[in-house]
C-alpha cells in the first residue's frame, strides 16, 4: 500500500472531474473552433468552465486563459511583460519563487530586462519594507508568489501588490500551491496577473490558467485566434472541464479540507516532538498551507530519509517535484537560512484531502525510527 504524501508535486485527480471529462474525450471530440454545429457542445463547455473558474477567483470570464500549466503561466507573464515593454521597466521578484519564474527572470535579463531578487526572512516572508527599498518608479513588474511549494509560506500579496500599484508597476503572483487551498479573490487582493494549475487542486494534469486583469501582455503562443487571440492552439477542452470541476468542488470543500489538513499537520508534528525527534519545522509558523510540513532533522541526509520512506511506501519529497534530481540544498532552504547541521535533512511532507489519521502515524513512526538509524 502506498501513502501519498506530496500533494504539493501533484494531487489526485478528482472522480467528479474525471466524470465530466469523459464525454469530451469519447463522444464529444469535436474540435471547439469548428463551424459545425457539433462543435457546439465543446465550445459551450469551455465557456462555461471560464466563466466557473473566474467566479471561482472572483474574476470575469474573458480575464482567464488556458494554459498547459502553471510553468506555461509563469512563463507567459514574466516573458510576456518584457516583451511588451519597450521601456526596459525593471522586475522584482523573490528568492524564492519557483524555477518557473526564476528561470523565466534569468532570460530576460538575457535581453536586458534588470531584474531584482527580493531576500525572505527566516520564515520565508517577502517583508514589505524590503520590496519598499528595491522598488522604484521605473519597476514596471512586481511577482511574488501567493504561498511557496517548498516550505508553505503564505507571502502578504495584498499588501505587496499596493505597494508595486503605488509605483504603477503591475503585481503578479504564482499562485499554483494556493488557488483550491485558501481562499484567493484578485479584486480584494488587487493582483493584475496569477497562474494556477489544475492539478495541484485535484484536477487534470497539463492544464492551467493565466488570470489577466487587462491585455498587458504580448500573445505568447502565436497561431489561431483561440483564447481571444492571445494564446492559440485547440483548446484542451475534457482537461479544461475536469479543472473547473475541480476548482469549484476544492472552493466549496476548502473550509473543511484545511480544517482537517491542519489537524492532521499538528497530530503529525507533535508525534515528532513528543519523541524527541530534533528538527526544525521550517516557514511560517501559522500563516502556512494547510497541508505543508517542510522539516529538516538535525544530522540527516533528506535524500537518504526520503528513500528510506519510499521503501516503506511513503511518498514524501525533498523539495520541490521539479527539483528532485538537483542533490543540492534548495534554493529556498538557504534563502530562509537554516542552519547547516540541519539544512541537508530536509524533507517535504505535503498532505492532501485523501490523507487520514491512520496514514499520517505511520509516516510519523517510520519517521521516528529512520531518525535513530
Ligand atoms: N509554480 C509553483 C509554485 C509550483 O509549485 C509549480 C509546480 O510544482 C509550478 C509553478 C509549475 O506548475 P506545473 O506543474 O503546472 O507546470
Amino acid at each position: 500500500m502506498v501513502i501519498y504524501a506530496d500533494n504539493a508535486a501533484t494531487t489526485q485527480l478528482d472522480t467528479d472531474a474525471f466524470e465530466a471529462m469523459k464525454p469530451f474525450l469519447l463522444e464529444n471530440y469535436a474540435n471547439p473552433s469548428g463551424a459545425y454545429s457539433y462543435s457546439k457542445k465543446a465550445k459551450q463547455a469551455i465557456k462555461a468552465a471560464r466563466k466557473t473558474i473566474a467566479e471561482c477567483i472572483n474574476a470575469e470570464p474573458e480575464q482567464i486563459y488556458f494554459t498547459s500549466g502553471g510553468t506555461e503561466s509563469d512563463n507567459w507573464a514574466i516573458k510576456g511583460f518584457a516583451l511588451s515593454d519597450y521601456d526596459y521597466k525593471a522586475v522584482i521578484t523573490s528568492q524564492i519563487e519557483h524555477h518557473a519564474i526564476l528561470n523565466s527572470c534569468y532570460d530576460i535579463e538575457r535581453l536586458k530586462h534588470p531584474v531584482a531578487y527580493l531576500p525572505v526572512d527566516c520564515k520565508g516572508v517577502v517583508a514589505t519594507d524590503t520590496l519598499n527599498r528595491y522598488i522604484s518608479d521605473r519597476t514596471g513588474l512586481v511577482s511574488v508568489m501567493t504561498a511557496n511549494n517548498e516550505i508553505g509560506t503564505i507571502e502578504p500579496i495584498k499588501e505587496l501588490a499596493q505597494i508595486a500599484h503605488s509605483h504603477g508597476a503591475l503585481f503578479h503572483t504564482d499562485a499554483v500551491q494556493a488557488v483550491g487551498h485558501i481562499p484567493i479573490d484578485v479584486k480584494v487582493l488587487g493582483i493584475d496577473m496569477l497562474s494556477a494549475s489544475a492539478h495541484k487542486f485535484n484536477g487534470p494534469k497539463g492544464i492551467g490558467f493565466l488570470y489577466c486583469k487587462e491585455r498587458v501582455l504580448q500573445p505568447f503562443h502565436n497561431g489561431g485566434s483561440q483564447e481571444f487571440g492571445m494564446r492559440a492552439g485547440t483548446e484542451n477542452v475534457p482537461a479544461i472541464v475536469g479543472m473547473a470541476v475541480a476548482l469549484r468542488k476544492n472552493i466549496i470543500e476548502m473550509e473543511q479540507n484545511a480544517k482537517h489538513l491542519r489537524c492532521l499537520s499538528e497530530e503529525l508534528l507533535s508525534i515528532l516532538e513528543a519523541s524527541n525527534v530534533p528538527f526544525i519545522l521550517n516557514g511560517h509558523p501559522t500563516n502556512r498551507l494547510p497541508g505543508n510540513i517542510n522539516l529538516s532533522i538535525k544530522g540527516k541526509s533528506g535524500e537518504g530519509l526520503m528513500h528510506m520512506l519510499d521503501l516503506k511506501g511513503i511518498c514524501v519529497s525533498t523539495g520541490s517535484a521539479c527539483d528532485s534530481h538537483n542533490q543540492q540544498v534548495s534554493h529556498v532552504i538557504q534563502a530562509i537560512g537554516v542552519p547547516e547541521d540541519y539544512c541537508e535533512g530536509t524533507i517535504r511532507i505535503t498532505l492532501g484531502k485523501h490523507n487520514t489519521e491512520e496514514e499520517v502515524k505511520a509516516i510519523a513512526e517510520t519517521l521516528i525510527k529512520l531518525s535513530r538509524i
